[in-house]
Protein backbone atom coordinates (compact mmCIF):
# COMPACT_ATOMS: atom_id res chain seq x y z
CA UNK A 1 0.00 0.00 0.00
CA UNK A 2 1.33 3.55 -0.91
CA UNK A 3 0.70 5.08 2.55
CA UNK A 4 2.94 2.61 4.28
CA UNK A 5 5.55 3.60 2.56
CA UNK A 6 8.98 5.55 3.95
CA UNK A 7 8.83 9.37 3.76
CA UNK A 8 12.01 11.27 2.10
CA UNK A 9 12.55 14.72 2.25
CA UNK A 10 14.24 16.92 -0.14
CA UNK A 11 15.38 19.84 1.05
CA UNK A 12 16.54 22.70 -1.16
CA UNK A 13 18.09 25.75 -0.33
CA UNK A 14 17.23 28.54 -3.15
CA UNK A 15 18.71 31.14 -3.90
CA UNK A 16 19.05 32.83 -7.53
CA UNK A 17 18.80 29.62 -9.14
CA UNK A 18 15.44 30.56 -11.72
CA UNK A 19 17.13 28.81 -14.20
CA UNK A 20 18.07 25.65 -12.39
CA UNK A 21 14.94 25.18 -10.51
CA UNK A 22 12.46 23.79 -13.11
CA UNK A 23 15.70 21.68 -14.34
CA UNK A 24 16.11 20.04 -10.93
CA UNK A 25 12.15 19.62 -10.49
CA UNK A 26 12.34 17.59 -13.46
CA UNK A 27 15.46 15.87 -12.90
CA UNK A 28 15.04 14.04 -8.90
CA UNK A 29 10.88 13.48 -9.61
CA UNK A 30 12.75 10.82 -12.01
CA UNK A 31 14.93 9.78 -9.43
CA UNK A 32 12.37 9.68 -6.92
CA UNK A 33 9.68 8.04 -8.17
CA UNK A 34 12.21 5.30 -9.61
CA UNK A 35 12.71 4.49 -5.48
CA UNK A 36 9.53 3.14 -3.50
CA UNK A 37 8.97 5.63 -1.03
CA UNK A 38 7.00 8.60 -1.03
CA UNK A 39 8.46 11.86 -0.62
CA UNK A 40 8.50 15.58 -0.38
CA UNK A 41 10.63 18.56 -1.26
CA UNK A 42 10.90 21.53 0.91
CA UNK A 43 12.28 24.32 -1.12
CA UNK A 44 13.99 27.41 0.62
CA UNK A 45 13.78 30.58 -1.06
CA UNK A 46 16.35 32.55 0.75
CA UNK A 47 15.27 35.75 -0.59
CA UNK A 48 16.08 34.99 -4.47
CA UNK A 49 16.52 38.12 -6.29
CA UNK A 50 15.59 36.78 -9.90
CA UNK A 51 12.29 35.15 -10.51
CA UNK A 52 12.92 31.83 -8.33
CA UNK A 53 10.16 32.38 -6.26
CA UNK A 54 7.87 32.27 -9.33
CA UNK A 55 9.03 29.04 -10.59
CA UNK A 56 9.29 27.57 -7.05
CA UNK A 57 5.65 28.80 -7.13
CA UNK A 58 4.64 26.95 -10.22
CA UNK A 59 6.05 23.78 -9.27
CA UNK A 60 4.35 23.61 -6.22
CA UNK A 61 1.00 24.54 -7.45
CA UNK A 62 1.28 21.23 -10.20
CA UNK A 63 2.34 19.13 -7.64
CA UNK A 64 1.17 18.52 -3.61
CA UNK A 65 4.63 16.82 -3.29
CA UNK A 66 6.60 19.98 -3.27
CA UNK A 67 6.32 23.08 -0.69
CA UNK A 68 8.28 26.22 -0.21
CA UNK A 69 9.32 28.27 2.60
CA UNK A 70 9.61 31.68 1.09
CA UNK A 71 11.91 34.08 3.42
CA UNK A 72 11.44 37.07 3.96
CA UNK A 73 15.12 38.45 2.32
CA UNK A 74 18.41 36.80 2.36
CA UNK A 75 19.28 34.59 5.47
CA UNK A 76 22.06 32.72 4.19
CA UNK A 77 22.39 28.85 3.10
CA UNK A 78 23.05 27.56 6.32
CA UNK A 79 19.82 28.92 7.94
CA UNK A 80 17.84 27.85 4.66
CA UNK A 81 18.83 24.26 5.49
CA UNK A 82 18.20 24.76 8.52
CA UNK A 83 14.88 25.48 8.02
CA UNK A 84 13.99 22.80 5.68
CA UNK A 85 15.00 20.17 8.17
CA UNK A 86 12.73 22.16 11.32
CA UNK A 87 9.53 21.65 8.69
CA UNK A 88 10.68 18.68 7.19
CA UNK A 89 8.02 15.80 7.88
CA UNK A 90 10.32 12.65 6.47
CA UNK A 91 11.44 9.30 7.92
CA UNK A 92 15.11 10.80 6.79
CA UNK A 93 15.97 14.24 4.62
CA UNK A 94 18.50 14.90 1.79
CA UNK A 95 19.97 17.95 1.53
CA UNK A 96 20.69 19.29 -1.84
CA UNK A 97 21.69 22.06 -3.75
CA UNK A 98 19.13 23.27 -6.39
CA UNK A 99 22.12 23.89 -9.21
CA UNK A 100 22.54 20.00 -9.81
CA UNK A 101 25.89 20.15 -8.49
CA UNK A 102 25.23 17.15 -6.24
CA UNK A 103 24.59 14.57 -8.13
CA UNK A 104 20.98 13.15 -8.14
CA UNK A 105 21.43 10.12 -9.18
CA UNK A 106 23.54 8.91 -5.98
CA UNK A 107 20.08 9.42 -4.12
CA UNK A 108 19.72 5.74 -4.10
CA UNK A 109 23.27 5.10 -2.85
CA UNK A 110 22.68 7.18 0.45
CA UNK A 111 19.52 5.57 0.83
CA UNK A 112 20.98 2.08 0.74
CA UNK A 113 23.63 3.03 3.85
CA UNK A 114 20.88 4.74 5.16
CA UNK A 115 18.66 1.67 5.26
CA UNK A 116 21.47 -0.33 6.53
CA UNK A 117 21.23 1.42 9.86
CA UNK A 118 23.24 4.24 9.28
CA UNK A 119 22.17 8.02 10.61
CA UNK A 120 23.87 10.28 9.05
CA UNK A 121 25.22 9.58 5.40
CA UNK A 122 27.41 12.54 4.25
CA UNK A 123 28.56 13.14 0.69
CA UNK A 124 32.10 13.79 0.43
CA UNK A 125 33.44 15.91 -2.45
CA UNK A 126 36.43 14.46 -4.55
CA UNK A 127 36.82 16.92 -6.81
CA UNK A 128 35.37 20.15 -7.65
CA UNK A 129 35.29 21.25 -11.10
CA UNK A 130 35.75 24.42 -12.25
CA UNK A 131 36.68 25.96 -8.74
CA UNK A 132 39.16 28.84 -8.11
CA UNK A 133 42.44 27.99 -6.98
CA UNK A 134 42.01 30.43 -3.91
CA UNK A 135 38.76 28.47 -3.19
CA UNK A 136 40.53 25.21 -3.15
CA UNK A 137 43.29 26.58 -1.01
CA UNK A 138 40.81 28.18 1.24
CA UNK A 139 39.15 24.76 2.13
CA UNK A 140 42.11 23.25 2.34
CA UNK A 141 43.59 25.28 5.19
CA UNK A 142 40.20 25.90 6.58
CA UNK A 143 39.68 21.68 7.15
CA UNK A 144 43.39 21.59 7.96
CA UNK A 145 43.41 24.95 10.54
CA UNK A 146 40.01 23.38 12.20
CA UNK A 147 40.60 20.14 12.41
CA UNK A 148 43.89 21.43 14.57
CA UNK A 149 42.22 23.67 17.07
CA UNK A 150 39.15 22.36 17.74
CA UNK A 151 37.63 19.43 19.81
CA UNK A 152 35.91 17.44 16.72
CA UNK A 153 37.26 15.61 13.80
CA UNK A 154 35.49 17.27 10.31
CA UNK A 155 36.39 15.58 7.54
CA UNK A 156 38.32 17.02 4.98
CA UNK A 157 35.83 17.93 2.13
CA UNK A 158 32.74 17.11 3.66
CA UNK A 159 30.04 18.85 2.46
CA UNK A 160 25.92 19.50 3.30
CA UNK A 161 24.87 16.88 0.74
CA UNK A 162 24.07 14.64 3.42
CA UNK A 163 21.27 12.30 4.07
CA UNK A 164 19.66 12.45 7.53
CA UNK A 165 17.84 10.48 9.72
CA UNK A 166 14.52 11.40 12.00
CA UNK A 167 15.91 10.48 15.30
CA UNK A 168 19.35 13.10 14.53
CA UNK A 169 16.67 15.90 12.51
CA UNK A 170 14.92 15.74 15.75
CA UNK A 171 17.94 16.40 18.19
CA UNK A 172 18.85 18.93 15.34
CA UNK A 173 15.78 20.74 15.99
CA UNK A 174 16.68 21.09 19.23
CA UNK A 175 19.77 23.07 18.78
CA UNK A 176 19.06 26.87 19.12
CA UNK A 177 22.16 28.54 18.46
CA UNK A 178 21.80 31.46 15.78
CA UNK A 179 25.22 32.03 14.41
CA UNK A 180 25.53 27.88 12.43
CA UNK A 181 27.42 25.96 10.30
CA UNK A 182 24.69 23.42 9.62
CA UNK A 183 27.04 20.30 8.71
CA UNK A 184 29.16 20.92 11.92
CA UNK A 185 26.54 21.04 14.29
CA UNK A 186 25.07 17.93 12.29
CA UNK A 187 29.19 16.16 12.93
CA UNK A 188 28.64 17.45 16.28
CA UNK A 189 25.44 15.89 17.09
CA UNK A 190 27.29 12.51 16.79
CA UNK A 191 25.47 9.37 15.63
CA UNK A 192 26.29 6.68 13.19
CA UNK A 193 28.29 7.90 10.26
CA UNK A 194 29.20 7.01 7.03
CA UNK A 195 30.91 9.10 3.94
CA UNK A 196 29.85 8.49 0.22
CA UNK A 197 32.45 9.91 -2.43
CA UNK A 198 31.12 12.54 -5.23
CA UNK A 199 32.24 14.10 -8.11
CA UNK A 200 30.73 17.58 -8.05
CA UNK A 201 28.85 19.15 -11.16
CA UNK A 202 29.95 21.67 -12.58
CA UNK A 203 27.09 24.47 -12.39
CA UNK A 204 25.10 25.03 -14.96
CA UNK A 205 23.43 28.49 -14.88
CA UNK A 206 23.87 31.05 -12.46
CA UNK A 207 27.23 32.31 -10.29
CA UNK A 208 28.10 30.64 -7.37
CA UNK A 209 26.72 32.80 -4.45
CA UNK A 210 29.26 32.08 -2.07
CA UNK A 211 31.72 34.89 -2.32
CA UNK A 212 35.15 34.68 -0.91
CA UNK A 213 34.45 36.68 1.99
CA UNK A 214 30.90 34.84 2.45
CA UNK A 215 32.97 31.76 2.91
CA UNK A 216 36.09 33.45 5.27
CA UNK A 217 33.28 34.58 7.42
CA UNK A 218 31.40 30.95 7.47
CA UNK A 219 34.66 29.96 8.46
CA UNK A 220 35.38 32.38 11.00
CA UNK A 221 32.27 31.59 12.54
CA UNK A 222 32.69 28.23 12.49
CA UNK A 223 36.02 28.42 14.13
CA UNK A 224 34.96 30.76 16.87
CA UNK A 225 31.67 28.33 17.46
CA UNK A 226 33.81 24.90 18.06
CA UNK A 227 36.68 26.18 19.45
CA UNK A 228 38.18 27.94 22.11
CA UNK A 229 41.90 28.34 20.72
CA UNK A 230 41.01 32.14 19.37
CA UNK A 231 39.82 32.93 22.66
CA UNK A 232 43.05 31.35 24.55
CA UNK A 233 45.53 32.72 22.39
CA UNK A 234 46.15 35.92 23.96
CA UNK A 235 46.48 34.43 27.18
CA UNK A 236 48.97 31.89 25.89
CA UNK A 237 50.66 35.10 24.28
CA UNK A 238 50.96 36.93 27.93
CA UNK A 239 52.32 33.65 29.16
CA UNK A 240 55.32 33.22 27.05
CA UNK A 241 55.64 37.48 26.44
CA UNK A 242 55.82 38.24 30.50
CA UNK A 243 58.14 34.63 31.26
CA UNK A 244 61.06 35.73 28.81
CA UNK A 245 60.64 39.24 29.59
CA UNK A 246 60.71 38.41 33.11
CA UNK A 247 64.36 36.31 32.34
CA UNK A 248 65.53 38.79 30.84
CA UNK A 249 64.51 41.41 33.80
CA UNK A 250 66.43 39.22 36.19
CA UNK A 251 69.58 38.79 33.89
CA UNK A 252 69.79 42.62 33.38
CA UNK A 253 69.25 43.28 37.41
CA UNK A 254 71.61 40.60 38.43
CA UNK A 255 73.63 42.24 36.03
CA UNK A 256 73.19 45.89 36.67
CA UNK A 257 73.88 44.95 41.14
CA UNK A 258 76.40 42.02 40.68
CA UNK A 259 78.17 41.51 37.47
CA UNK A 260 78.26 45.09 36.06
CA UNK A 261 79.66 43.65 32.49
CA UNK A 262 76.86 44.47 30.19
CA UNK A 263 75.25 47.58 31.21
CA UNK A 264 72.34 48.38 29.64
CA UNK A 265 71.40 51.50 28.28
CA UNK A 266 67.92 53.12 30.64
CA UNK A 267 65.39 52.33 27.43
CA UNK A 268 66.45 48.64 27.04
CA UNK A 269 65.61 48.63 30.93
CA UNK A 270 62.38 50.52 30.15
CA UNK A 271 61.68 48.31 27.29
CA UNK A 272 61.84 45.18 29.22
CA UNK A 273 59.64 46.72 31.96
CA UNK A 274 56.81 47.35 29.28
CA UNK A 275 57.02 44.33 27.80
CA UNK A 276 56.90 42.40 31.13
CA UNK A 277 53.73 44.43 32.10
CA UNK A 278 51.78 43.69 28.12
CA UNK A 279 52.79 40.39 29.51
CA UNK A 280 50.45 40.61 32.16
CA UNK A 281 47.99 42.58 30.97
CA UNK A 282 47.47 39.79 27.99
CA UNK A 283 47.32 36.92 30.83
CA UNK A 284 44.53 39.16 32.63
CA UNK A 285 42.68 38.95 28.63
CA UNK A 286 43.19 35.33 28.78
CA UNK A 287 41.69 35.35 31.80
CA UNK A 288 38.76 37.08 30.80
CA UNK A 289 38.75 34.68 27.60
CA UNK A 290 38.05 31.95 29.67
CA UNK A 291 35.35 33.37 31.49
CA UNK A 292 33.79 34.75 28.47
CA UNK A 293 34.17 31.26 27.10
CA UNK A 294 32.03 29.89 30.22
CA UNK A 295 29.49 32.21 28.97
CA UNK A 296 29.59 31.34 25.28
CA UNK A 297 28.96 27.91 26.28
CA UNK A 298 25.77 28.75 28.02
CA UNK A 299 24.61 31.24 25.92
CA UNK A 300 24.53 28.61 22.81
CA UNK A 301 23.10 26.36 24.66
CA UNK A 302 23.82 23.38 23.09
CA UNK A 303 22.56 20.05 24.92
CA UNK A 304 25.35 18.60 27.18
CA UNK A 305 24.60 14.88 25.57
CA UNK A 306 23.14 13.40 23.04
CA UNK A 307 21.01 9.89 23.25
CA UNK A 308 20.08 7.56 21.12
CA UNK A 309 16.71 7.46 20.81
CA UNK A 310 14.53 4.28 20.34
CA UNK A 311 13.00 5.30 16.93
CA UNK A 312 9.14 6.32 17.58
CA UNK A 313 6.68 4.88 15.18
CA UNK A 314 4.00 7.20 14.76
CA UNK A 315 0.64 5.16 13.91
CA UNK A 316 -0.30 5.79 10.49
CA UNK A 317 -3.94 7.88 11.57
CA UNK A 318 -1.73 10.17 13.32
CA UNK A 319 0.64 11.13 10.58
CA UNK A 320 -0.12 14.75 9.27
CA UNK A 321 1.31 13.80 6.02
CA UNK A 322 -0.62 12.62 3.62
CA UNK A 323 0.33 11.09 0.12
CA UNK A 324 -1.69 9.28 -1.88
N1 LIG B 1 22.25 29.36 -1.35
C1 LIG B 1 21.30 29.86 -0.47
N2 LIG B 1 21.53 31.09 0.13
C2 LIG B 1 22.67 31.80 -0.09
C3 LIG B 1 23.64 31.25 -0.96
C4 LIG B 1 23.40 30.04 -1.57
O1 LIG B 1 20.27 29.25 -0.23
O2 LIG B 1 22.82 32.88 0.46
C5 LIG B 1 22.01 28.04 -2.00
C6 LIG B 1 22.16 28.04 -3.50
O3 LIG B 1 20.97 28.39 -4.16
C7 LIG B 1 22.55 26.60 -3.78
C8 LIG B 1 23.35 26.22 -2.55
O4 LIG B 1 22.96 27.15 -1.53
O5 LIG B 1 21.41 25.75 -3.88
C9 LIG B 1 24.84 26.26 -2.78
O6 LIG B 1 25.22 27.54 -3.22
P1 LIG B 1 26.40 27.79 -4.25
O7 LIG B 1 26.24 26.93 -5.43
O8 LIG B 1 26.45 29.26 -4.46
O9 LIG B 1 27.65 27.36 -3.38
P2 LIG B 1 28.83 26.33 -3.73
O10 LIG B 1 28.34 25.39 -4.78
O11 LIG B 1 29.93 27.17 -4.17
O12 LIG B 1 29.08 25.65 -2.42
MG1 LIG C 1 27.03 25.31 -6.15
Amino acid sequence: MESEKKLLSIIVPVYNEEKNVPLFYEKIKVVLDALNYAWEIVFINDGSRDNSIFELEKIAEKDARVRMIDFSRNFGKEIAVTAGINSCRGDACIVLDADLQHPIEMIPEFIKKWEAGVEVVVGVREKNKGEGFIKKAGSYFFYKMINRISDMEIVTRATDFRLIDRVVIDEFNKLSERNRMTRALIDWLGFRREYIQFEANERIHGVPAYSFWKLVHLAFNSVISFSLFPLKLAGYLGVIITFLSGILGVFIILDRYIFKEVGFSGSAILAVVILFLIGIVLICLGLIALYIANIHAEVTNRPMYIVRKKKRVIPESLRSHNIS
